[in-house]
């Protein structure tokens, strides 16, 4: 076996790992753990440390890690068949089965699935079939994206423009001149402290209004949003919300892309975020829970509205020109059939309904009052405590100061994973859905207990 100094080496010399310090990790300064073996909810180290890890990856690992149904599956599959392609109307018995799956959940009003990698690509996906759709239907200036700042939807060059936050935008050129961004429902940082929360929410679907007013509703063709904010903050959205933002969509004919890859298959305690918030989506991207990232897979799930014109545009020019060499892949349809099947045989949406709040309410039990912590909030599965300076001013902390940083160190050597969010004082919660009382208990303790480590 390799000693760990070795690969330390190997790491440092030839391993670019994304959203990392590249030169401090070149020079072995960055935080960093080589994992070696998972079992429900906790991982361990090369070293032996056994860590609960409170952000399930990247909160994909909904089922928990080590889940040997699934790694048959994938053993199964690989031994069968390992790989088929998705071009020209083939599939695998795999592949088809969860189509088959993915539909059964997803609601209603929804059609068909194309499966891709991951959500970047299902998002670059869904921008292509809303070009798609508006060429066929002879409206081919309707093309312009509007997402929300704070949004997350990828980092590829169309999912990282849709996405809202400037740590993917800058040095990047982007983004593209084809996406706008509208006023993120962040209600703890409205600009106008004095507005309640349906108040706010009025004020972003004025702001939509205006928006789509300035660029000319005959330009906008999809509005991209995750039912509930993720990588922007961890933020549910305010009262009437999507009350007052989805009529302004329908009045403009504007297509609602409900980006699902963190709220799909019971984070929030139902099986998908928007019908959770009352959405009817016209695209749906799927991925992470799809598989419980047992394997790369994820989804573009169409409604039948959208499909009743798609499948008007192949006849008369061919076939459908978008594909990739994995799409359904059948590795990762064994591993979502099987990842399902669990979700289902274990409650975990129920689960996510009923262990995920707890662990928000014991987090704002222990932490609502601490002078530093600005707000505790979460939905289902998903828990953030943000951060401040001053509560009552609500000023941030000097980045310089890496507060956040530093707690998740804290949390990480008393045995607790928990995720510095990318942008703001944040610290972000989402377990496997399999979590439990007692170990929902283990993370607020180590968070208050690291909280008070670094700012007292
Ligand atoms: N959309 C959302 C809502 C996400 O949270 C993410 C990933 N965190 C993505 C898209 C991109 O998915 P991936 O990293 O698999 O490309």
């Amino acid at each position: 076996m390799l000693t760990n100094d070795q690969l330390a080496k190997w790491d440092r010399d030839h391993f670019m790992h994304p959203s990392t310090h590249l030169a401090q990790h070149a020079r072995g300064e960055a935080p960093g753990r080589v994992i070696q073996t998972g079992e429900g909810c906790w991982i361990t180290d090369r070293d032996g440390n056994r860590l609960l890890d409170a952000f399930a990856g990247l909160y994909c690992v909904n089922i928990g890690y080590g889940r040997q149904e699934v790694a048959e599956a994938i053993a199964e599959q690989a031994r069968e068949l390992a790989y088929y392609h998705a071009y020209v109307g083939h599939g695998t018995e795999a592949s088809i089965t969860l189509s088959r799956m993915v539909m059964e959940r997803a609601p209603d009003h929804m059609s068909k699935v194309y499966f891709g990698l991951g959500g970047s690509d299902a998002n670059e996906t869904n921008i292509k079939l809303v070009w798609y759709y508006n060429n066929i239907r002879g409206l081919p200036q309707k093309k312009k994206i509007i997402s929300r700042w704070r949004g997350y939807h990828g980092s590829g060059l169309m999912s990282g423009s849709l996405t809202g936050l400037m740590l993917f935008h800058q040095k990047f050129d982007l983004p593209f001149d084809t996406v706008r961004h509208t006023t993120s429902p962040y209600y703890y940082r409205r600009a106008d402290v004095t507005q309640t929360e349906e108040q706010f929410s009025a004020q972003c679907a004025a702001d939509l209004e205006e928006l789509i007013a300035r660029e000319g509703a005959d330009t906008i063709a999809a509005f991209i949003a995750e039912p509930m904010l993720g990588t922007g903050g961890i933020v549910p959205p305010p009262k009437g919300y999507w009350e007052a933002i989805t009529p302004i969509l329908e009045k403009h004919d504007i297509l609602l892309i409900a980006d699902e890859v963190v709220t799909g298959f019971g984070r929030l305690g139902s099986m998908f975020g928007s019908p959770h918030y009352g959405l009817k989506p016209d695209i749906m991207t799927i991925a992470k829970g799809l598989t419980s990232a047992y394997a790369p897979m994820s989804g573009s799930i169409v409604s039948k509205k959208v499909w009743a014109v798609l499948e008007q545009g192949t006849d008369e020019n061919g076939p459908f020109g978008h594909g990739w060499t994995y799409s359904a892949h059948p590795i990762g349809a064994a591993a979502g059939i099987a990842n399902l099947k669990l979700v289902d045989s274990l409650g975990l949406v129920k689960n996510a309904g009923e262990t995920g709040p707890y662990l928000t309410r014991t987090m704002t039990e222990a932490l609502g009052e601490h002078a530093h912590v600005g707000e505790v909030r979460g939905e289902g599965m998903l828990t953030a405590v943000e951060l401040v300076q001053n509560r009552d001013t609500r000023a941030g902390f000097d980045a310089a100061d890496k507060v956040v940083p530093r707690i998740v160190a804290a949390m990480a050597r008393r045995g607790v994973i928990a995720r510095a969010m990318p942008q703001g004082d944040i610290l972000g919660y989402a377990p496997p859905l399999c979590l439990t009382r007692e170990e929902a208990d283990t993370i607020v303790t180590v968070t208050a207990e690291s909280i008070a480590e670094v700012l007292g």
